[in-house]
């Protein structure tokens, strides 16, 4: 009889403990462990932060959804990770022994790597959880009543990109539709090397889709841009050349700024040697398995995966939702088979697909493999990618809810990709 444990209720974790059900024994026991007591759809907090969207819209207590499912759900901190002992240490010194665990805890944010940044004792907002989201409306409503300059973008280091991307158009719309769009001007300030890189060396035409975007919105934008600190309204940034060296100091003013940190990876495996590299990420093989601690899985944004290339600024590789699912179905099937005794067998495709809502239409990729040279390489844009955003938001949520595990990327939105390339 086999006890799973599964670090972390977010986007990964959750299709893990569901997908698990179908693979374990009837004596077999799932325990999810999560620092918050409810599901957050991560995806949704850009509209979070311009009102577009209420928590009660885009989370879940989990809770009684978890136990509908036969599934155990502690709603506690996991402090340390024992893997020479097979347990986890929880907030109040508790621990939890494991046969197996799923490590899918996110990331952590490394605001604290640029002076003045972020929401929590700096001066820039963000959209990473649902609490900030929270806070970043606020601001935004405080903003919209006396309007000024808005920096948006991503600072060095960051591995996810398509946030900003988004929120920027989505501050773009909004500011229109209260018709004040006139008196703020916006900037985009990334450590990417060109617009559209997203820390893949750009999909398709995503260079050219989003610079002819924000030529259409009106927003300027500075690429290979180091933040070096910010302070009440004002961001200090580094703009570098295509060798690193210093450009070009900029001193740029902003009423409102929203800027993604960096990420690090699990605070309760750091400096665990064999299971996470010196960031915290978890070190895993081609079957999502770590080397060292064979019982021990990894999932989603805190898994190790190198940079694309080396650019002057440096950024990392983001894990989308559908890179996830694909890990999601490679554990659990691996799981699955050592369960039955045998040697895993199932690997992730990491492929790369993208919605990105820019507000009243988006800009969809799909990069697959993830780097190049690819085999689909595809990008486009239009107001169906804006209704398909609101549609897996729907979707995902009501998937949470029933405890349902469909992969549904690989079901039916790959089909809607395939369909609208052979038109
Ligand atoms: C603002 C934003 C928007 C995004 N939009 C998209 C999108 O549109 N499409 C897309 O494909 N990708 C998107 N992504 C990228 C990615 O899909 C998401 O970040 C996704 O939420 C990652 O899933 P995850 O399971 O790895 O982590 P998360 O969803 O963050 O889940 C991790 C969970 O672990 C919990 N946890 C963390 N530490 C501990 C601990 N020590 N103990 C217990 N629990 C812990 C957290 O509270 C959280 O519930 C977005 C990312 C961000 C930040």
């Amino acid at each position: 009889m086999a006890h799973i444990v599964v670090i972390g209720a977010g986007i990964g974790g959750i299709p893990t403990a569901y997908e698990l059900k179908e693979v374990v024994g009837p004596g077999d026991k799932i325990t999810v462990v999560n620092n918050r007591p409810v599901f957050q759809f991560t995806p949704s907090n850009p509209w979070v932060a311009v009102g577009w969207r209420k928590r009660e819209d885009v989370t879940i207590e989990m809770g009684p959804v978890f136990s509908r499912h036969g599934i155990d759900f502690i709603a506690k901190t996991v402090t340390k990770i024992l893997p020479e002992e097979n347990k986890i240490e929880l907030e109040g010194g508790e621990t939890l022994d494991y046969d197996f665990l799923v490590i899918a805890a996110g990331p952590e944010l490394a605001f604290d790597e640029v002076e003045g940044l972020g929401p929590e004792g700096g001066y820039t907002q963000s959209v990473c959880t649902i609490e900030h989201a929270e806070k970043a409306y606020v601001a935004w409503e405080e903003f919209c009543a006396d309007p000024g300059p808005v920096l948006v973008g991503a600072v060095q280091m960051a591995s996810c990109f398509g946030p900003a991307y988004e929120f920027a158009a989505i501050m773009d719309t909004d500011l229109k539709k209260r018709d004040i769009r006139h008196k703020v001007p916006m900037t985009f300030v990334t450590s990417e090397p060109y617009i559209g890189h997203l820390g893949l060396g750009g999909v398709g035409d995503t260079k050219g889709l989003l610079e002819s975007e924000f030529r259409d919105r009106n927003i300027k934008w500075i690429t290979n841009a180091k933040v070096d600190k910010v302070e009440p309204n004002t961001m200090f940034v580094t703009e570098v050349d295509e060798d690193g060296n210093d450009k070009k100091k900029h001193e740029l003013e902003f009423k409102y700024a929203m800027m993604l940190p960096a990420f690090r990876g699990v605070r309760p495996a750091m400096g665990i040697e064999g299971l996470a590299n010196p960031r915290g990420f978890i070190i895993v093989d081609k079957h999502q398995r770590n080397p060292k601690y064979p019982n021990i899985f990894g999932v989603g944004v805190c898994i190790a995966i190198p940079p694309l290339e080396a650019t002057p600024v440096p950024v990392g590789v983001p894990k989308t939702g559908y890179m996830i699912e694909s890990m999601v179905t490679a554990t659990v099937q691996n799981i699955g088979e050592l369960l039955k005794g045998r040697e895993p067998t199932h690997e992730p495709t990491w492929n790369a697909l993208c919605l990105a809502d820019l507000g009243d239409k988006g800009v969809v990729f799909f990069a697959r493999p993830q780097n190049p040279p690819r085999n689909i390489n595809w990008s486009a844009e239009g107001k169906w990618v804006h209704l398909a955003k609101i549609a897996f938001e729907k979707y995902f949520l009501r998937k949470v809810r029933k405890g349902v595990s469909e992969p549904f990327i690989e079901r039916y939105l790959l089909g809607l990709v395939k369909m609208h390339r052979l038109k």
